[in-house]
């Protein structure tokens, strides 16, 4: 109900970056079936019914959580695919979030969070008899997870996207009142317990549920946007800011460790960026280079997953009645791609592996951006598009290599830890002498066909840093001090592990000490769609 349309929309995502065709009969045959649960009052429902116990609600049910994640998936999937029956479909479930789900109170409204159920993640659902009681939530930690904002704060950014994209009014209407009521001081940091003269609810102070505080964020960035509010712009950046102060930002080790939250911060950061607040493109440099991707399972990860079951009695080959979804088969192979759920990878949720995947998609998202002729390239990755190519040697070398299509100017931003006396240029094999603009490199004149290559020396640190334990339930010592090798942005060693005994980062400084990276021919697949998301 909550999270599978996440994976819908990360599917679009994954698509375009990738033009892949893999599972395309599974995906539409996943795709009926949610296209199939928007029901009456245009919401998304669960099919519950008695003959179904595993669902632990015996009546069609309606999740508050999953509604606006099935709309940001609808509305990547209407630019996707030009199919104007989402349109349809998203303008009804919007209409159903207004007229049923929400309670509307003077100038704001919320989404009350006391069904009939009363287990976690059942007990904010809505049924046919609605609401046990629309009693207005006094706190953020109402609702499942104990955080209002995790199931129900995400919801005016859809809103408010698409109204960007369609205009609709009811959208933009209902946004507003839910960012009033989601801003109020009261779901932010108690002004008594906080700093001496720090106003911290103004400031977007926070304490508690991560991913609910960082998806509000966004959210209400989102309405800023459309609304035009500079004042609200600047309460997200506050709150941004805060949230990169636990755990290590510097590699997008955030929140409670979870596979989903780099990608979460990913997609804060380059919405920041984008509306104009901050530059943020060195902490998105960050996140995407570590956590970013190294919380994804890859083939690599085999041996050592294999090790984690060793010794440990096998799963039961029959379908239990209970849980009619479980399987062992092909688990290892099947699992890669997602996302890990903890710093051991010893989990794979619906919630990490379609997040952390978004992240993946924000990143390439923002790595080159094209307008009119110019192109922008804010990260320094490997990236096709029709209008240039960027090959990118980092971090084995600092060497990148853009391959002109069409554009006729480009900026190229320089990371923050390279030295700016030593970049440089050349067009063909002729040297240019670099003319910047702030921290970006700009190019003009060019034409189809031309070659650019910038060089400038890797810078290699070694850091300390204290990071705290971000699960409670986590082996280990509450904060211990780490010793991090850095080549520009990226972690190639860390010592001891971030966990006990997590494998991440521990293959890098192999990986890294070779002279030259490692080349593969590849077919890039290339495309023109911008999905604004
Ligand atoms: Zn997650």
């Amino acid at each position: 109900g909550a999270c599978q349309p996440k994976a819908l929309e990360a599917m679009a995502f994954l698509r375009l970056m990738s033009g892949s065709t893999q599972g395309l009969d599974i995906e539409a045959k996943m795709m009926r079936m949610m296209v199939s649960l928007l029901g009456e009052g245009g919401l998304y429902w669960v099919n519950g019914s008695s003959e179904k116990p595993w669902l632990g609600i015996p009546e069609p049910f309606v999740m508050v959580h999953g509604q606006a994640r099935m709309v940001r998936a609808m509305i990547a999937w209407h630019q996707y695919t030009g199919n104007p029956d989402w349109k349809g479909r998203i303008d009804r479930l919007i209409d159903g979030l207004d007229r049923v789900l929400a309670v509307h109170k003077d100038d704001y409204a919320y989404f009350p969070v006391y069904g009939f159920y009363d287990r976690e993640y059942l007990r904010s659902c809505y049924t046919r008899r609605g609401w046990r009681d629309t009693v207005e939530p006094t706190t953020e930690k109402f609702g499942e997870e104990n955080s209002l904002f995790n199931h129900q704060g995400h919801t005016p950014g859809a809103l408010a996207t698409w109204h960007r994209l369609t205009g609709n009014p009811q959208a933009l209407a209902l946004a507003a009142q839910l960012v009033r009521f989601y801003t109020r001081p009261k779901f932010w940091a108690d002004a008594d317990r906080e700093y001496p003269k720090v106003v911290g609810p103004e400031r977007a102070h926070w304490q508690g549920h991560f991913h609910g505080y960082v998806n509000t964020l966004r959210a209400i960035l989102e309405y800023a946007v459309a609304a035009n509010d500079a004042r609200l712009k600047g309460f997200v950046r506050d709150g941004y800011e805060w949230a990169r102060q636990r755990g290590l930002a510097r590699i997008g080790y955030v929140g409670d460790a979870q596979g989903c939250g780099c990608g979460r911060l990913i997609g804060l950061a380059v919405k920041l960026t984008d509306a104009g607040v901050g530059d943020y493109w060195e902490d998105v440099d960050q996140y995407i280079r570590n956590q970013g991707t190294e919380m994804q399972i890859v083939p690599e990860d085999a041996d050592y997953l294999r090790r984690l079951s060793e010794g440990k009695p096998p799963p039961p080959k029959e379908r239990s009645p209970s849980m009619p979804g479980r399987s062992a088969e092909r688990v290892l192979e099947r699992i890669v791609g997602g996302f890990a759920g903890k710093p051991n990878k010893e989990v794979v949720w619906l919630c990490c592996s379609p997040h952390g995947s978004m992240g993946l998609f924000y990143a390439w998202d923002g790595a080159l951006r094209h307008q009119q002729g110019t192109v922008r390239i804010n990260l320094l990755l490997n990236r096709a598009s029709p209008w240039m190519d960027v090959d990118s040697w980092l971090p084995y070398e600092g060497k990148v290599v853009l391959r002109n299509k069409s554009a006729r100017e480009a900026f190229v931003r320089i990371p923050a830890w390279a030295d700016r006396k030593t970049v440089a240029c050349a067009l063909g094999d002729r040297a240019i002498e670099p003319s910047w603009l702030g921290s970006y490199v700009r190019f003009r004149d060019l034409r189809p066909g031309d070659r650019i290559t910038l060089r400038f020396p890797i810078t290699e640190t070694t850091e300390e840093w204290t990071i705290p334990k971000l699960r409670d339930s986590q082996p280990g010592p509450e904060r211990q001090v780490h010793r991090c090798r850095f080549r520009g942005n990226t972690l190639v060693e860390i010592s001891p592990p971030l966990a006990p005994g997590s494998p991440l980062y521990q293959n890098r400084a192999r990986r890294y000490a070779v002279a030259a990276p490692p080349l593969h021919t590849v077919t890039r697949y290339v495309t023109p769609a911008v999905l604004q998301w």
